[in-house]
Protein backbone atom coordinates (compact mmCIF):
# COMPACT_ATOMS: atom_id res chain seq x y z
CA UNK A 1 0.00 0.00 0.00
CA UNK A 2 1.32 3.38 -0.39
CA UNK A 3 1.94 5.91 2.08
CA UNK A 4 2.46 9.87 3.07
CA UNK A 5 4.10 11.18 5.68
CA UNK A 6 3.02 14.39 7.11
CA UNK A 7 4.93 16.12 9.40
CA UNK A 8 3.26 18.99 11.25
CA UNK A 9 4.60 22.12 13.15
CA UNK A 10 5.71 25.14 11.83
CA UNK A 11 9.20 24.92 13.55
CA UNK A 12 9.87 22.28 10.79
CA UNK A 13 9.09 25.10 8.51
CA UNK A 14 11.05 27.65 10.16
CA UNK A 15 14.41 25.43 10.44
CA UNK A 16 14.51 25.15 13.58
CA UNK A 17 13.85 21.53 13.73
CA UNK A 18 14.99 18.95 11.38
CA UNK A 19 12.50 16.63 10.28
CA UNK A 20 14.16 13.50 11.62
CA UNK A 21 10.69 11.74 12.13
CA UNK A 22 10.18 11.75 8.57
CA UNK A 23 13.43 9.80 7.82
CA UNK A 24 12.78 7.27 10.55
CA UNK A 25 8.97 6.38 9.43
CA UNK A 26 10.14 6.55 5.52
CA UNK A 27 12.84 4.14 6.69
CA UNK A 28 10.69 1.76 8.66
CA UNK A 29 7.74 1.75 6.62
CA UNK A 30 9.82 0.71 3.60
CA UNK A 31 11.26 -2.13 5.43
CA UNK A 32 7.33 -2.89 6.15
CA UNK A 33 6.72 -3.46 2.66
CA UNK A 34 4.60 -0.09 2.35
CA UNK A 35 5.68 2.21 -0.69
CA UNK A 36 6.20 5.81 0.89
CA UNK A 37 5.15 8.31 -1.81
CA UNK A 38 5.27 11.58 -0.24
CA UNK A 39 6.58 13.03 2.20
CA UNK A 40 4.88 16.45 3.37
CA UNK A 41 5.70 19.14 5.87
CA UNK A 42 2.93 21.39 7.21
CA UNK A 43 2.50 24.30 9.83
CA UNK A 44 0.06 24.57 12.31
CA UNK A 45 -2.84 25.32 10.29
CA UNK A 46 -6.04 23.57 9.51
CA UNK A 47 -6.67 24.80 6.15
CA UNK A 48 -3.14 23.98 4.92
CA UNK A 49 -3.16 20.68 6.48
CA UNK A 50 -6.64 19.66 5.33
CA UNK A 51 -5.24 20.94 1.59
CA UNK A 52 -2.10 18.43 2.49
CA UNK A 53 -4.36 15.56 3.78
CA UNK A 54 -6.37 16.32 0.04
CA UNK A 55 -3.71 15.82 -1.55
CA UNK A 56 -1.85 12.80 -0.16
CA UNK A 57 -5.55 11.01 -0.22
CA UNK A 58 -5.61 10.90 -3.97
CA UNK A 59 -2.26 8.62 -4.29
CA UNK A 60 -1.81 7.25 -1.17
CA UNK A 61 -4.20 5.22 1.49
CA UNK A 62 -2.04 5.59 4.36
CA UNK A 63 -1.52 9.05 6.18
CA UNK A 64 1.17 8.47 8.98
CA UNK A 65 1.49 11.72 10.90
CA UNK A 66 3.56 13.04 13.26
CA UNK A 67 3.66 16.90 15.21
CA UNK A 68 0.09 18.58 16.46
CA UNK A 69 -1.04 16.18 18.80
CA UNK A 70 0.46 18.50 22.48
CA UNK A 71 -2.24 20.11 24.73
CA UNK A 72 -2.26 23.37 23.21
CA UNK A 73 -4.43 25.95 20.72
CA UNK A 74 -2.07 25.54 18.05
CA UNK A 75 -2.14 21.47 18.58
CA UNK A 76 -5.02 20.76 15.98
CA UNK A 77 -3.86 17.42 13.49
CA UNK A 78 -5.98 15.43 15.68
CA UNK A 79 -9.02 17.61 15.41
CA UNK A 80 -8.54 17.90 11.55
CA UNK A 81 -8.36 14.39 10.74
CA UNK A 82 -11.03 13.68 13.04
CA UNK A 83 -12.98 16.49 10.15
CA UNK A 84 -11.42 14.94 7.23
CA UNK A 85 -11.97 11.43 7.82
CA UNK A 86 -16.22 12.64 8.95
CA UNK A 87 -15.82 11.27 12.41
CA UNK A 88 -16.39 13.20 16.02
CA UNK A 89 -14.22 13.16 18.53
CA UNK A 90 -14.83 11.34 22.31
CA UNK A 91 -13.57 11.41 25.33
CA UNK A 92 -11.43 8.11 26.30
CA UNK A 93 -11.56 7.27 29.82
CA UNK A 94 -8.46 5.16 29.60
CA UNK A 95 -6.52 7.34 27.93
CA UNK A 96 -7.72 10.05 30.54
CA UNK A 97 -6.58 7.80 33.24
CA UNK A 98 -3.24 7.31 32.01
CA UNK A 99 -2.39 11.07 31.60
CA UNK A 100 -3.71 11.65 34.93
CA UNK A 101 -1.68 9.21 36.38
CA UNK A 102 1.37 10.01 34.68
CA UNK A 103 1.07 13.88 36.16
CA UNK A 104 0.20 12.70 39.55
CA UNK A 105 3.67 10.18 39.61
CA UNK A 106 5.54 13.17 38.66
CA UNK A 107 3.72 15.25 41.35
CA UNK A 108 2.78 17.88 38.95
CA UNK A 109 -0.48 19.44 38.73
CA UNK A 110 -2.56 18.38 35.33
CA UNK A 111 -3.76 22.04 33.20
CA UNK A 112 -7.41 21.87 31.81
CA UNK A 113 -6.15 21.57 28.43
CA UNK A 114 -4.95 18.49 28.92
CA UNK A 115 -7.87 16.90 29.28
CA UNK A 116 -8.36 17.30 25.58
CA UNK A 117 -5.30 14.73 24.36
CA UNK A 118 -7.48 11.94 26.07
CA UNK A 119 -10.06 13.20 22.91
CA UNK A 120 -9.86 10.37 20.03
CA UNK A 121 -11.24 9.93 17.12
CA UNK A 122 -14.41 7.53 16.65
CA UNK A 123 -14.13 4.34 15.61
CA UNK A 124 -10.06 4.72 16.40
CA UNK A 125 -7.82 2.09 18.26
CA UNK A 126 -5.93 4.33 20.55
CA UNK A 127 -2.17 3.80 21.08
CA UNK A 128 -1.21 4.53 24.91
CA UNK A 129 1.83 6.59 25.70
CA UNK A 130 3.90 5.01 28.40
CA UNK A 131 6.67 7.81 27.47
CA UNK A 132 4.67 10.92 27.40
CA UNK A 133 1.16 12.45 27.85
CA UNK A 134 -0.19 12.71 24.47
CA UNK A 135 -1.83 9.32 23.19
CA UNK A 136 -1.51 8.23 19.59
CA UNK A 137 -4.32 6.31 17.51
CA UNK A 138 -5.09 4.45 14.08
CA UNK A 139 -8.18 5.30 12.45
CA UNK A 140 -9.83 3.30 9.41
CA UNK A 141 -12.27 4.78 7.77
CA UNK A 142 -13.59 3.30 3.93
CA UNK A 143 -9.83 2.40 2.88
CA UNK A 144 -8.10 5.33 4.03
CA UNK A 145 -5.53 4.75 7.01
CA UNK A 146 -4.45 7.69 9.38
CA UNK A 147 -1.46 6.98 11.81
CA UNK A 148 -1.67 10.19 14.51
CA UNK A 149 1.79 9.56 16.20
CA UNK A 150 3.07 12.24 18.84
CA UNK A 151 6.17 15.02 17.89
CA UNK A 152 8.90 14.23 19.75
CA UNK A 153 11.34 11.87 18.23
CA UNK A 154 11.90 9.54 21.53
CA UNK A 155 8.07 9.41 21.76
CA UNK A 156 7.32 8.46 17.92
CA UNK A 157 9.44 5.64 17.93
CA UNK A 158 8.41 4.12 20.92
CA UNK A 159 4.88 4.74 20.07
CA UNK A 160 5.84 3.56 16.39
CA UNK A 161 7.25 0.58 17.48
CA UNK A 162 5.05 -0.45 20.63
CA UNK A 163 1.84 0.49 19.00
CA UNK A 164 1.66 1.34 15.23
CA UNK A 165 3.44 -1.23 13.69
CA UNK A 166 0.83 -4.20 15.13
CA UNK A 167 -1.68 -1.96 13.71
CA UNK A 168 -0.14 -1.70 10.48
CA UNK A 169 0.64 -5.28 9.82
CA UNK A 170 -3.01 -6.16 8.34
CA UNK A 171 -2.39 -3.43 5.57
CA UNK A 172 1.23 -4.66 4.26
CA UNK A 173 1.12 -7.84 2.41
CA UNK A 174 4.64 -7.55 0.84
CA UNK A 175 8.30 -7.59 2.77
CA UNK A 176 11.37 -5.79 2.18
CA UNK A 177 14.88 -6.33 2.49
CA UNK A 178 18.01 -4.46 1.49
CA UNK A 179 21.80 -4.34 1.50
CA UNK A 180 23.60 -1.53 1.17
CA UNK A 181 27.71 -1.61 -1.14
CA UNK A 182 29.69 1.07 -0.53
CA UNK A 183 32.64 1.54 -3.10
CA UNK A 184 35.20 4.05 -3.58
CA UNK A 185 37.45 4.54 -6.32
CA UNK A 186 34.94 4.89 -8.75
CA UNK A 187 32.07 7.56 -10.03
CA UNK A 188 28.72 8.26 -9.76
CA UNK A 189 28.34 7.96 -13.23
CA UNK A 190 30.87 5.18 -14.26
CA UNK A 191 29.56 2.95 -11.33
CA UNK A 192 25.83 3.71 -13.10
CA UNK A 193 27.45 2.65 -16.42
CA UNK A 194 28.94 -0.43 -15.31
CA UNK A 195 25.58 -1.63 -13.71
CA UNK A 196 23.31 0.01 -16.40
CA UNK A 197 22.89 -3.64 -18.10
CA UNK A 198 21.62 -4.75 -14.34
CA UNK A 199 20.03 -1.71 -13.56
CA UNK A 200 17.64 -1.61 -16.99
CA UNK A 201 16.75 -4.76 -17.09
CA UNK A 202 15.03 -5.08 -13.04
CA UNK A 203 12.07 -3.67 -11.65
CA UNK A 204 12.68 -6.13 -8.44
CA UNK A 205 15.45 -5.96 -6.68
CA UNK A 206 15.86 -2.23 -7.49
CA UNK A 207 19.51 -0.80 -7.30
CA UNK A 208 20.04 2.63 -6.39
CA UNK A 209 22.94 4.83 -6.36
CA UNK A 210 23.99 7.83 -4.52
CA UNK A 211 27.43 9.47 -3.76
CA UNK A 212 29.02 11.48 -1.26
CA UNK A 213 32.61 12.74 -0.64
CA UNK A 214 34.71 10.99 -2.86
CA UNK A 215 32.70 7.35 -2.51
CA UNK A 216 29.22 5.80 -3.86
CA UNK A 217 26.99 3.87 -2.36
CA UNK A 218 24.59 0.99 -4.15
CA UNK A 219 21.36 0.41 -2.02
CA UNK A 220 19.93 -3.02 -3.19
CA UNK A 221 16.41 -3.60 -2.30
CA UNK A 222 13.73 -6.61 -2.77
CA UNK A 223 9.57 -6.37 -1.86
CA UNK A 224 8.41 -9.91 -2.41
CA UNK A 225 5.65 -11.78 -0.40
CA UNK A 226 7.99 -13.58 1.80
CA UNK A 227 10.95 -12.06 3.25
CA UNK A 228 13.10 -14.92 2.56
CA UNK A 229 12.52 -14.80 -1.25
CA UNK A 230 13.76 -10.84 -0.62
CA UNK A 231 16.62 -11.53 0.56
CA UNK A 232 17.53 -14.09 -1.84
CA UNK A 233 16.94 -11.70 -4.67
CA UNK A 234 18.73 -9.48 -3.18
CA UNK A 235 21.58 -11.55 -2.30
CA UNK A 236 21.92 -13.03 -6.13
CA UNK A 237 21.67 -9.23 -6.99
CA UNK A 238 24.63 -8.38 -4.54
CA UNK A 239 26.65 -11.31 -6.19
CA UNK A 240 26.49 -10.14 -9.57
CA UNK A 241 27.23 -6.62 -8.96
CA UNK A 242 30.09 -8.13 -7.30
CA UNK A 243 31.14 -9.89 -10.27
CA UNK A 244 31.07 -6.42 -12.41
CA UNK A 245 32.56 -3.89 -10.02
CA UNK A 246 34.10 -5.82 -7.28
CA UNK A 247 37.47 -4.10 -7.43
CA UNK A 248 35.77 -0.89 -6.04
CA UNK A 249 33.67 -2.36 -3.20
CA UNK A 250 34.96 -2.16 0.18
CA UNK A 251 32.11 -3.32 2.56
CA UNK A 252 28.91 -5.20 1.66
CA UNK A 253 27.45 -4.66 4.50
CA UNK A 254 26.96 -0.36 4.82
CA UNK A 255 30.15 -0.61 6.99
CA UNK A 256 32.54 2.90 6.56
CA UNK A 257 36.11 2.69 5.08
CA UNK A 258 37.39 3.19 8.79
CA UNK A 259 35.95 0.86 10.54
CA UNK A 260 36.77 -1.78 7.67
CA UNK A 261 40.46 -0.87 8.01
CA UNK A 262 40.80 -1.25 11.70
CA UNK A 263 38.82 -4.57 11.77
CA UNK A 264 40.56 -5.82 9.63
CA UNK A 265 44.08 -4.81 11.06
CA UNK A 266 42.74 -6.18 14.65
CA UNK A 267 41.66 -9.25 12.51
CA UNK A 268 45.34 -9.84 11.26
CA UNK A 269 46.62 -8.69 14.15
CA UNK A 270 48.81 -5.88 12.56
CA UNK A 271 49.76 -2.60 13.89
CA UNK A 272 49.20 0.59 12.14
CA UNK A 273 50.91 4.24 12.89
CA UNK A 274 50.42 7.80 10.88
CA UNK A 275 52.18 11.13 10.75
CA UNK A 276 49.92 13.88 9.18
CA UNK A 277 50.27 17.46 8.42
CA UNK A 278 46.88 19.13 6.82
CA UNK A 279 44.54 16.61 8.55
CA UNK A 280 45.68 17.77 11.79
CA UNK A 281 44.58 14.52 13.23
CA UNK A 282 41.45 13.74 11.55
CA UNK A 283 42.71 10.32 10.43
CA UNK A 284 43.60 9.66 14.20
CA UNK A 285 40.64 10.21 15.07
CA UNK A 286 38.67 8.28 12.72
CA UNK A 287 40.99 5.42 13.40
CA UNK A 288 40.30 5.58 17.39
CA UNK A 289 36.50 5.79 16.31
CA UNK A 290 36.21 2.50 16.07
CA UNK A 291 35.83 0.47 19.25
CA UNK A 292 39.59 -1.77 20.00
CA UNK A 293 41.92 0.39 18.02
CA UNK A 294 43.95 0.41 20.87
CA UNK A 295 45.35 -3.38 19.89
CA UNK A 296 46.62 -1.93 16.25
CA UNK A 297 46.80 2.21 17.06
CA UNK A 298 49.47 2.84 18.79
CA UNK A 299 51.22 6.23 17.43
CA UNK A 300 49.42 9.09 15.38
CA UNK A 301 51.49 11.95 14.70
CA UNK A 302 50.20 15.44 13.83
CA UNK A 303 53.74 17.75 12.74
CA UNK A 304 51.88 20.53 10.85
CA UNK A 305 55.50 23.29 10.50
CA UNK A 306 58.34 21.42 8.22
CA UNK A 307 60.77 21.85 11.12
CA UNK A 308 58.30 19.47 13.65
CA UNK A 309 58.59 16.93 10.27
CA UNK A 310 62.25 16.93 10.78
CA UNK A 311 62.40 16.90 14.03
CA UNK A 312 59.72 14.23 14.84
CA UNK A 313 59.97 12.20 11.86
CA UNK A 314 63.34 12.45 10.57
CA UNK A 315 62.50 14.25 7.15
CA UNK A 316 65.48 15.58 5.24
CA UNK A 317 65.91 19.27 5.38
CA UNK A 318 67.32 18.99 1.93
CA UNK A 319 64.12 16.70 0.51
CA UNK A 320 61.98 19.69 1.94
CA UNK A 321 64.39 22.29 0.17
CA UNK A 322 64.56 20.43 -2.85
CA UNK A 323 61.36 18.63 -3.77
CA UNK A 324 59.23 21.20 -1.06
CA UNK A 325 56.87 20.11 1.81
CA UNK A 326 54.18 18.98 -0.25
CA UNK A 327 55.95 16.40 -2.01
CA UNK A 328 56.11 12.33 -2.90
CA UNK A 329 59.66 12.51 -1.34
CA UNK A 330 58.26 14.21 1.61
CA UNK A 331 55.46 11.74 1.91
CA UNK A 332 57.55 9.00 1.66
CA UNK A 333 59.87 10.13 4.18
CA UNK A 334 57.41 10.82 6.87
CA UNK A 335 55.87 7.72 6.22
CA UNK A 336 59.06 6.17 6.55
CA UNK A 337 59.97 8.62 10.12
CA UNK A 338 56.65 7.47 11.71
CA UNK A 339 56.96 3.64 11.42
CA UNK A 340 60.18 3.63 12.03
CA UNK A 341 59.67 5.18 15.42
CA UNK A 342 56.67 3.32 16.19
CA UNK A 343 57.69 0.02 14.84
CA UNK A 344 54.47 -0.60 13.79
CA UNK A 345 53.82 -2.94 10.77
CA UNK A 346 52.07 -0.32 8.31
CA UNK A 347 52.53 3.62 8.51
CA UNK A 348 50.74 5.94 6.33
CA UNK A 349 51.48 9.86 6.20
CA UNK A 350 49.83 12.73 4.29
CA UNK A 351 50.98 16.33 3.20
CA UNK A 352 49.54 18.84 1.28
CA UNK A 353 46.94 21.64 1.16
CA UNK A 354 43.48 21.82 2.69
CA UNK A 355 42.75 25.07 1.07
CA UNK A 356 40.88 27.38 0.74
CA UNK A 357 43.66 29.18 -0.90
CA UNK A 358 46.72 27.81 -2.31
CA UNK A 359 50.30 27.09 -0.24
CA UNK A 360 54.05 26.84 -1.60
CA UNK A 361 52.56 27.52 -5.16
CA UNK A 362 50.24 24.28 -4.94
CA UNK A 363 46.76 24.79 -5.76
CA UNK A 364 44.19 23.78 -3.19
CA UNK A 365 43.12 19.99 -3.01
CA UNK A 366 47.02 18.54 -3.30
CA UNK A 367 48.13 16.02 -1.54
CA UNK A 368 50.39 13.64 -1.33
CA UNK A 369 49.72 10.61 1.21
CA UNK A 370 52.69 8.34 1.58
CA UNK A 371 52.91 4.97 2.92
CA UNK A 372 55.34 2.32 4.45
CA UNK A 373 54.86 -1.14 5.02
CA UNK A 374 56.91 -4.54 4.69
CA UNK A 375 60.35 -3.46 2.61
CA UNK A 376 57.88 -1.35 0.13
CA UNK A 377 56.99 2.67 0.19
CA UNK A 378 55.60 5.17 -1.95
CA UNK A 379 53.12 8.04 -2.09
CA UNK A 380 49.84 8.53 -4.09
CA UNK A 381 49.64 12.25 -5.19
CA UNK A 382 46.13 14.02 -5.43
CA UNK A 383 44.49 16.81 -7.14
CA UNK A 384 41.30 17.27 -5.39
CA UNK A 385 40.56 20.46 -7.49
CA UNK A 386 38.60 21.79 -4.83
CA UNK A 387 39.09 24.77 -2.27
CA UNK A 388 36.74 23.58 0.22
CA UNK A 389 38.92 23.19 3.29
CA UNK A 390 36.85 20.53 4.94
CA UNK A 391 35.85 18.72 2.12
CA UNK A 392 39.65 18.11 1.26
CA UNK A 393 40.81 17.41 4.80
CA UNK A 394 37.85 14.27 4.93
CA UNK A 395 38.96 13.47 1.25
CA UNK A 396 42.40 13.00 1.92
CA UNK A 397 41.83 11.07 5.29
CA UNK A 398 39.14 8.51 3.25
CA UNK A 399 42.05 8.12 0.84
CA UNK A 400 44.76 7.46 3.68
CA UNK A 401 42.16 4.65 4.21
CA UNK A 402 42.22 3.63 0.66
CA UNK A 403 45.69 3.13 0.70
CA UNK A 404 45.30 1.22 3.68
CA UNK A 405 42.80 -1.15 2.23
CA UNK A 406 44.59 -1.87 -0.83
CA UNK A 407 48.14 -2.65 1.21
CA UNK A 408 45.32 -5.09 2.97
CA UNK A 409 44.20 -6.14 0.14
CA UNK A 410 47.61 -7.03 -1.44
CA UNK A 411 46.82 -4.53 -4.02
CA UNK A 412 49.83 -2.31 -3.56
CA UNK A 413 52.44 -4.71 -4.16
CA UNK A 414 51.47 -4.56 -8.00
CA UNK A 415 51.77 -0.78 -7.85
CA UNK A 416 54.39 0.38 -5.15
CA UNK A 417 54.25 3.87 -6.82
CA UNK A 418 51.41 5.53 -8.21
CA UNK A 419 50.50 9.14 -9.42
CA UNK A 420 46.89 9.30 -9.00
CA UNK A 421 44.97 12.67 -10.30
CA UNK A 422 41.31 13.17 -9.15
P1 LIG B 1 4.44 18.73 18.83
O1 LIG B 1 3.94 17.33 19.07
O2 LIG B 1 4.01 19.26 17.51
O3 LIG B 1 4.14 19.65 19.95
O4 LIG B 1 6.04 18.61 18.72
C1 LIG B 1 6.82 18.59 19.87
C2 LIG B 1 8.28 18.69 19.52
O5 LIG B 1 8.67 17.52 18.80
C3 LIG B 1 8.68 19.81 18.59
O6 LIG B 1 8.94 21.01 19.22
C4 LIG B 1 9.96 19.28 17.95
O7 LIG B 1 11.07 19.54 18.77
C5 LIG B 1 9.70 17.82 17.88
N1 LIG B 1 9.26 17.44 16.55
C6 LIG B 1 8.03 17.64 16.01
N2 LIG B 1 7.94 17.17 14.77
C7 LIG B 1 9.15 16.67 14.47
C8 LIG B 1 9.73 16.03 13.31
N3 LIG B 1 9.00 15.83 12.20
N4 LIG B 1 11.02 15.63 13.36
C9 LIG B 1 11.74 15.83 14.48
N5 LIG B 1 11.29 16.42 15.59
C10 LIG B 1 10.01 16.84 15.61
MG1 LIG C 1 3.87 21.37 17.33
Amino acid sequence: MNVSIIAVGTELLFGQTLNTNATYLSNKMNLMGFNVLYHFVVGDNEDRLKAVIGRAMKDTDILIFTGGLGPTQDDLTKETVAQVFGVPLDRDEKCLEEIKEFFQSRGRQMAENNYKQADLPRGSVAFHNSVGTAPGFGLEVDGKVAICLPGPPREMKWMFENRAVDFLQKFSHRNMYYKVIRTIGIGESDLETALLPLIDTQDDPTIATYAKEGECTLRVASQRDSIHEAVEAVDQMCSRIENIIGEYIYSTEDKPLNQVVVEKLINRGLTLSSAESCTGGLFASEVTDIPGASAVFGRGLVTYSPEEKVKLLGVSKETLEKYSVVSRETAVEMARGVRTGAGSHISVSVTGVAGPGPSDGFPAGTAYIGYSFQNKEGAVEIRTGRDDRKWNRNYFVLRMFKVINEILDGKMDEKTDRGENE
